[in-house]
C-alpha cells in the first residue's frame, strides 16, 4: 500500500510541474529532474496558482520526449549544449558509423536565432572538419544565407544525424531513431524562430511525414511549437540548379514571415 506522505508528496510534484508549466516552463531536463527534491517554499508558492486555475487533480504525464529545459539564460544554454556536444563525441550507439567516422559534427551557430538550418548528416568535409555545412554544398547555403541579410554567425546548423554516413548512403533508420533525442534537445536548447529544412531527409524526419518535399514547401508547419519551413538541400540545387528559383521563393518567404527585409541590391 502507498504510503500518504508519497501520495502527498505525488500530488505536490505533480502541482509544482502544473506551476512551472503556467510559467511559460515547457519542457525539462531529465536529469535534473531525477534529482528534484521539491523545497517547503516550492510547496507553499505552488499551492494559490494551482488553486488559482483549479488544477489540483490535473495528472501530469511524463514527457514522451526527451524534457529540456527552455527557461535557462543562453549562458547556460551555452553551457548545455557543451555538455551535449561532449555526449554526442562520446555516443558510441551506431557501430558503422564510430568505425568509420573522423568525427562527430554537432549543431553550430548562434542561440536563439531567427533561422535554424536542419540538414541530413555529415559529408566528407563536415566529417573532417566536425563542423556542420562546410562543404561545396555549405558554400551554396552560406551564399544563399548571405543573399538573406544574414550571416552565418547569425544562425544555427544542425544535421538529423551527427555522424557521417559511410559511402555516401542516406542514414539508416537505426541511425536517425539513435541521434533523435539529441537532434530534439539540441532545437530546444537552440530554440529559433523558424527551423527550415533542407531536403527530404530532415523534412520527413523532423515532421514525420512521407509527403514529397515539393508538395510541403511554401507552407509554415510546427515541430513542438516552433514553425518549420521546409525547402530543397543545396546539394540537390548543385545537381539541379534550376531548383534555385523555387529556394529562393521559399527563402523569400521565409524572410518576409520574419519581419526581416532583403539587403538592397
Ligand atoms: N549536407 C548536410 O545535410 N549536412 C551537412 O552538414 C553537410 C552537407
Amino acid at each position: 500500500m502507498q504510503d500518504i506522505s508519497s501520495i502527498d508528496l505525488h500530488k505536490q510534484i505533480q502541482m509544482h510541474l502544473e506551476c512551472l508549466r503556467l510559467s511559460g516552463v515547457e519542457w525539462l531536463e531529465s536529469n535534473e529532474f531525477s534529482n528534484f527534491q521539491p523545497t517547503a517554499a516550492m510547496i507553499s508558492e505552488s499551492l494559490p496558482l494551482a488553486n488559482m486555475v483549479g488544477s489540483q487533480n490535473l495528472i501530469m504525464e511524463p514527457s514522451p520526449s526527451p524534457v529540456i529545459p527552455v527557461q535557462h539564460s543562453l549562458e547556460k544554454k551555452s553551457g548545455l549544449l557543451q555538455q551535449l556536444k561532449d555526449e554526442v563525441a562520446a555516443c558510441v550507439r551506431c557501430p558503422q558509423l564510430v568505425q568509420t567516422r573522423k568525427n562527430t559534427v554537432f549543431g553550430i551557430g548562434k542561440i536563439e536565432p531567427d533561422i535554424c538550418f536542419v540538414g541530413e548528416a555529415p559529408g566528407i568535409i563536415e566529417d573532417e572538419k566536425g563542423v556542420p555545412f562546410v562543404g561545396e554544398d555549405g558554400q551554396l547555403l552560406d551564399k544563399i544565407i548571405k543573399a538573406c541579410g544574414l550571416s552565418r554567425e547569425e544562425v544555427y546548423f544542425l544535421n538529423i544525424i551527427s555522424c557521417k554516413p559511410p559511402d555516401k548512403r542516406l542514414p539508416l533508420v537505426t541511425e536517425i531513431a539513435n541521434c533523435k533525442g539529441f537532434l530534439e534537445k539540441q532545437l530546444a536548447l537552440v530554440k529559433p524562430k523558424v527551423i527550415c529544412c533542407l531536403g527530404s531527409c530532415a523534412t520527413e524526419n523532423l515532421l514525420d511525414t512521407k509527403v514529397p518535399i515539393n508538395k510541403l514547401r511554401g507552407k509554415f508547419y510546427t515541430w513542438k511549437g516552433i514553425q518549420v519551413l521546409c525547402t530543397y538541400h543545396p546539394l540537390y540545387l548543385l545537381r539541379n540548379p534550376e531548383k534555385k528559383k523555387e529556394v529562393w521563393e521559399d527563402m523569400k518567404f521565409l524572410i518576409s514571415h520574419l519581419g526581416r527585409s532583403l539587403p538592397t541590391p
